[in-house]
C-alpha cells in the first residue's frame, strides 16, 4: 500500500470495525502511548465505534505533555539569561509553567525562538557568534537521532555558543511503570510505530511475554489502529500474550540502527522525571561527558526552583489513563487552546486538544 489514503477508505474502515463488534468477546481495555494515535482515534470518532466493545484509553504518549513543569520553569529561567537566545519548538514556548509560559518570557523581553527543525538552532549558533543559543530538546525516541545528530554537528563546526537542554524520555520505562502499577489494568497496548521504527521491536516481545500482555506495533491512521485493535482484541480471544507488528511497512525487528548509533553516540540513560508518571529509573536521556561543552546543566548555573502544577489540572491521571479530559472540570471551559491551563490542552499531541479539537460538542450535548 503505497499511498495514505488507502489507510483512511471508508470502506475498510467498516469491514474492520464490524469484524471488531463481531469478536465473542466481554469490553477489553486497550491503551495506546502514542499522541498521533489518539489523535487519530478522536478525529476519526473511532472511541465511539467501538463503544461497548473496546475501551480505548490514552496513556504517556505525547512527549510535550509528558514534559515535566520544573523543566518548564528550569527552561523560562535559562531564556532569560543574558546573551541568551532560546529555542524549541512551537508547542514547547506555550506550555504554562509555574507562573508562566516561554511565551510570556519573550514578551517580557526574553530572545525566545520557534524552530522547525534542532539544525534551525545549530545554524543561529553559526550565525550568532556573540550569544548563547539553547535549543530545548524534548521527545521520545523518534526525535532523540535528530537532536543527537544537532550535537555532533555543532561539534563539527566547532561551536562554543550552542547547548542543549535535554528532557528527552524513552517509552519502555514508562509502560513498564504503568504496567508495575496497581492502578491500571490493560487487556492490550498498541505500541507506537514511531518510536518502533527506531527502536525494533524486541523491548515489545519483552513485555509481552513479562507481562503477559498482547501488543500491537501500530501505525497512525484509521485502518492501521482498527487492525492493530482487532489482533490484539484476537489475541485476547485466544488467550494469546505475542507482539505482533502492523506497522511493518516501516518497522522492523531491529530497528533503525544508524539512528541508534547516533543516539548512543551522543546521549546516556538517565533517570528521569515525568509528568504525571513521577520519577522513573532509566528512563531519560542525558548528554554523554565527552559532549559535555554542549550539556546546559553543565555549562550554566540554574538556580533552583520550586514548581507548582495548577491543581485544578489532571495531566497527571490522564497520562496513566486513569481519566479521560471529559474528567476535567475545567475542560473547555476555563481550560482551552487559546488559553490552556495544563499541556495536554496545549500540545498537537495532547489528549486533551484532541477531545477538545473532535468532541468538545458532543460533550456540552450531555
Ligand atoms: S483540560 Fe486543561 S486543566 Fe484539564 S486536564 Fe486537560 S490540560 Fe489540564
Amino acid at each position: 500500500m503505497k499511498f495514505l489514503d488507502e489507510y483512511r477508505q471508508v470502506d475498510k474502515v467498516k469491514i474492520l470495525v464490524d469484524q471488531i463488534h463481531s469478536l465473542k468477546l466481554p469490553p477489553i481495555t486497550i491503551m495506546e502511548v502514542c499522541g498521533s494515535q489518539t489523535h487519530t482515534i478522536l478525529k476519526f470518532n473511532l472511541e465511539e465505534l467501538l463503544l461497548e466493545k473496546i475501551n480505548l484509553i490514552h496513556g504517556p504518549g505525547c512527549p510535550v505533555c509528558v514534559t515535566p513543569i520544573e523543566m518548564i520553569d528550569k527552561a523560562i529561567l535559562l531564556s532569560q539569561q543574558e546573551d541568551v537566545i532560546f529555542t524549541s519548538y512551537g508547542d514547547m514556548l506555550r506550555i504554562p509553567g509555574s507562573g508562566s509560559s516561554l511565551l510570556e518570557a519573550r514578551s517580557n523581553g526574553a530572545d525566545v525562538r520557534m524552530i522547525y527543525s534542532p539544525l534551525d538552532a545549530v545554524k543561529l549558533a553559526k550565525e550568532n557568534p556573540d550569544k548563547k543559543i539553547i535549543f530545548f530538546a524534548i521527545g521520545f525516541e523518534t526525535t532523540a537521532p535528530a537532536n543527537a545528530a544537532s550535537v555532533l554537528a555543532a561539534k563539527k563546526l566547532m561551536l562554543d555558543n550552542f547547548f542543549v537542554l535535554s528532557s528527552h524520555v524513552l517509552i519502555p520505562p514508562a509502560v513498564i511503570t504503568l504496567l508495575n502499577s496497581e492502578l491500571i489494568r490493560l487487556n492490550g497496548l498498541l505500541a507506537p510505530g514511531h518510536v518502533c521504527t527506531i527502536t525494533g521491536t524486541i523491548w515489545c516481545e519483552d513485555i509481552s511475554s513479562r507481562y503477559d500482555l498482547p501488543i500491537t506495533i501500530t501505525g497512525f491512521e484509521p485502518v492501521d489502529i482498527l487492525e492493530g485493535i482487532l489482533l490484539t482484541a484476537k489475541q485476547n480471544l485466544l488467550n494469546e500474550s505475542k507482539t505482533l507488528n502492523q506497522y511493518k511497512r516501516v518497522v522492523t525487528k531491529g530497528g533503525n540502527l544508524k539512528a541508534q548509533e547516533t543516539i548512543n553516540n551522543v546521549f546516556e540513560v538517565c533517570d528521569r522525571n515525568w509528568r504525571g508518571l513521577g520519577e522513573i529509573k532509566n528512563s531519560g536521556l542525558r548528554i554523554r561527558d565527552e559532549f559535555s561543552h554542549f550539556d546546559v546543566e553543565k555549562a550554566f548555573e540554574i538556580n533552583t526552583v520550586t514548581s507548582k502544577e495548577d491543581e485544578r489540572c489532571i495531566a497527571g491521571k490522564i497520562l496513566q489513563g486513569l481519566k479521560k479530559p471529559f474528567d476535567c472540570k475545567i475542560f473547555g471551559n476555563e481550560c482551552t487552546p487559546t488559553n490552556p491551563v495544563g499541556a495536554p490542552m496545549v500540545s498537537s499531541e495532547g489528549a486533551c486538544a484532541a477531545y477538545y479539537n473532535y468532541r468538545k460538542i458532543e460533550n456540552e450535548k450531555v
